[in-house]
């Protein structure tokens, strides 16, 4: 299964992440994404316009 991890220094803010996909990013205390499961069974179906998420 694609291993999901969020750079969360690079990470801009947007809320695309959390929008799209609630059941794998939230935002932490400080407004910055981070995945809340470490494997994803799908595709993302989409692409951090800051590229903070990593998808392998
Ligand atoms: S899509 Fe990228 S920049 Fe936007 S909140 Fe998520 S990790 Fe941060």
């Amino acid at each position: 299964m694609p291993k999901v991890k969020v750079v969360s220094e690079n990470c801009g803010q947007c809320g695309l992440c959390v929008g799209t996909r609630p059941d794998v990013f939230e935002f932490d205390d400080e407004g910055r994404a981070r995945a809340i499961k470490d494997e994803i069974d799908d595709e993302l179906g989409f692409e951090c316009p800051f590229g903070a998420i990593e998808v392998e």
